[in-house]
C-alpha cells in the first residue's frame, strides 16, 4: 500500500491524474473496509464517478477527502501529493513562497497546505484537525467502569480490564477517538493538541482536572456533572454522550 519512490518523476509516473490519487488516498484510509467520513457507518455506497460515496447510515454523500487534511480547499491532490514530495525532500524546510511557485498556486494556498502538512507530520495522520465547537470527553469501553477517573490520581488504572478511549467531536462534524493507557493531563492535552485546531472557536469538557490547563490555551467551557448543571449555554458534552452511547451499543451489539 505504502508505495516509496526515488524521484519526483517517478511519483508523478506512478500518479499520472486525480483518479489514481483518490485511489491511492482512499486505499489507504479504508484499508480496514469502508466507513462515512461523518458518522462511522460502515455501510457505504459508491457512485459511479469512483469519487462519490454515500453513506446507508446518515444518507450523507461525501468525498474520500471529507474529514482530511485535503478537505477545505480546491487543491487537486496530485499538488498536495507534489508538496508531500517537496517537504519531505527540503530537510531545512520550504518557504510558501518557493511552494508556491513550485505548484504553481497562490501563496495563501500554499501556506495553508504548509500547515495542514505540518500537522499531519506531526499527528502522522490524515485525519483534519477539529474546528468549531469541539466536545472531549473520555469513557471506558469492555464492561462497566465503576469509577470514571480512577480515583484522584486521574490515571486509569483502577478500571482493570477495560480500554480507556479519549474521543474529540467537532458538532456538526467528524469524531476521533483514541485508545489511550492513561487518562491523565499529559494524555488528554496531547490528544487535544494533536486533535483540535488552534483555532477552535470552544471546547467543552466534563470537571475531570485532567482538562484544567486546557483554559490556558483554548476557549475551555466546564459542564459540572456533581451540580447537576448539563448544559451551560454552549457549553456541553451532549454531542460525545451520545456518540459514546451509540459505540457501546455497537459494542454489545457484536
Ligand atoms: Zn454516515
Amino acid at each position: 500500500m505504502i508505495q516509496s519512490f526515488d524521484s519526483l518523476l517517478q511519483m508523478m509516473e506512478a500518479f499520472p491524474d486525480e483518479q489514481t490519487c483518490i485511489d491511492h488516498l482512499t486505499a489507504i484510509r479504508w484499508k480496514n473496509g469502508a466507513y462515512c467520513s461523518h458518522c462511522g457507518g460502515t455501510t457505504v455506497y459508491h457512485f459511479s464517478d469512483k469519487r462519490t460515496h454515500k453513506c446507508g447510515d446518515c444518507r450523507q454523500r461525501f468525498s474520500i477527502k471529507v474529514g482530511t487534511i485535503f478537505e477545505d480547499t480546491k487543491l487537486p491532490l496530485r499538488k498536495w501529493f507534489i508538496a508531500i514530495w517537496l517537504i519531505a525532500s527540503h530537510k531545512k524546510g520550504i518557504a510558501s513562497t518557493q511552494l508556491a511557485k513550485d505548484l504553481k498556486i497562490t501563496q495563501k494556498s500554499a501556506w495553508f497546505v504548509l500547515h495542514r502538512l505540518r500537522y499531519a507530520s506531526r499527528t502522522q495522520s490524515f485525519q483534519a484537525p477539529l474546528e468549531g465547537d469541539v466536545e472531549v470527553d473520555e469513557t471506558y469501553v469492555g464492561g462497566k467502569a465503576k469509577n470514571k477517573h480512577g480515583g484522584k490520581s486521574g490515571k486509569g488504572s483502577g478500571v482493570a480490564g477495560k480500554a480507556a478511549v479519549v474521543g474529540a467531536v467537532e458538532r456538526g462534524g467528524s469524531v476521533v477517538a483514541k485508545v489511550v493507557e492513561h487518562v491523565n493531563t499529559e494524555t488528554l492535552e496531547e490528544f487535544v493538541d494533536n486533535t483540535v485546531s488552534a483555532t477552535v472557536a470552544s471546547i467543552s469538557t466534563d470537571e475531570h482536572s485532567a482538562y484544567r490547563r486546557l483554559s490556558m490555551k483554548y476557549a475551555h467551557g466546564v459542564v459540572h456533572d456533581t451540580n447537576k448543571v448539563f448544559v451551560d449555554g454552549n457549553t456541553h458534552t451532549q454531542t460525545i454522550d451520545g456518540h459514546w452511547s451509540q459505540l457501546k451499543r455497537q459494542i454489545i451489539g457484536i
